[in-house]
């Protein structure tokens, strides 16, 4: 069954999607934010954001995304516990399908963000925010003088590697391959930064110590060998990939090779009335702030749109 059509239904509740609420709330645009399968986005995995402008203290992730959603319900904006499945953009109004119900909606802000890939340890993920981050520039600066530890060979890794120099007495690379996915140029830099040591060939098996709370040191292993390693650190970061989610859309949008949704002029999809914002089409910036900015532009082509279409 359908409700009745919504005038904007914005898929995601991180940072985007909430300033996409805010903006198209107070434009009277009656919005409805489908939260999505991890409510309030990656700053709900994160500990203090001091970044983002306007607290010069800092302020907690999931704080800071609680005010944002208490902002918009505020001004009248509505959530409904739910991701989409599939949806319909071949005609107006698109339809959303939830899976127990569709929803149709005259626009679409898409800010359902990219989620960070894990190895999808238990010890991994019970220390998430606990010494174990996907983000250093959200994370990084709480590891000063500590030895840290970035997994990955790609782009990403090297990027987290040579930014957490900045804080860490020591920054060691481990590759699953001694083969990397790099540019050769981050690769190069990485390798001559005197700070950074590579430890190729090495898959991470466990993660210490969920029981204190914090990480002590990781356990390896060598895939030549089969040696096993207790190798100690303060933090580990995932620079592993992201995956955008956006592939309940199939090719009724534009994505590029990695699954990033393709937008012109910031927001706008190649649907007219669609508009995508925040980490599900920026793989570049990755920031909250980027996000919220995005986040405002696709609610204000919203209500642009509306008004043109005489709604
Ligand atoms: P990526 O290039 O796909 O690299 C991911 C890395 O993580 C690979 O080395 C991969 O190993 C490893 N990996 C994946 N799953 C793993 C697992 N389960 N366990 C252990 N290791 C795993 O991803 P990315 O580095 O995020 O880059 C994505 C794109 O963004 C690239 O096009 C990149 O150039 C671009 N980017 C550019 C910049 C920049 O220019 N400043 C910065 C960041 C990203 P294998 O190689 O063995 O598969």
């Amino acid at each position: 069954m359908h409700d009745s059509t919504r005038k904007t239904v914005i898929m995601g509740s991180g940072c985007a999607g909430l300033t996409a609420a805010i903006y198209a709330a107070r434009a009277n645009l009656n919005p409805l934010v489908i939260e999505g399968h991890e409510p309030g986005g990656q700053l709900s995995l994160t500990t203090l954001v001091e970044n983002f402008p306007g607290f010069p203290e800092g302020i907690q992730g999931p704080e800071l995304i609680e005010n944002m959603r208490k902002q918009a319900a505020r001004f009248g904006a509505e959530f409904k516990s739910a991701h989409v499945v599939s949806a319909d953009l071949q005609r107006r109004p698109f339809t959303l399908n939830l899976g127990a119900q569709s929803i149709r909606t005259e626009t679409l802000i898409i800010a359902s963000g990219a989620s960070a890939r894990w190895l999808g340890l238990p010890s991994e993920q019970a220390l998430i925010g606990h010494g174990v981050s996907s983000c250093a520039t959200c994370d990084g600066f709480f590891f000063g003088g500590k030895e840290i530890a970035v997994i990955g060979g790609g782009d990403s890794a090297m990027e987290e590697a040579l930014f957490l120099t900045r804080f860490a007495s020591k920054v060691t690379i481990i590759h699953r391959r001694d083969q990397f996915r790099a540019s050769k140029i981050m690769l190069e830099r990485a390798q001559h930064h005197p700070k950074i040591q590579f430890m190729p060939n090495t898959v991470v098996e466990e993660v210490l110590d969920p029981a204190k709370k914090e990480v002590t040191a990781l356990k390896l292993r060598d895939v030549k060998t089969n040696k096993p390693v207790t190798f100690p650190a303060s933090a580990m970061f995932l620079g592993i990939g992201h995956i955008p989610n956006a592939v309940m859309f199939g090719d009724q949008l534009d994505r590029d090779a990695d699954g990033y949704l393709i937008t012109r002029d910031y927001v706008f999809t190649k649907v007219p009335g669609v508009y995508a914002c925040g980490d599900v089409q920026d793989r570049r910036y990755r920031q909250a702030i980027t996000a919220a900015g995005t986040g405002c532009m696709a609610a204000i082509e919203v209500e642009k749109f509306m008004e043109e279409h005489g709604k």
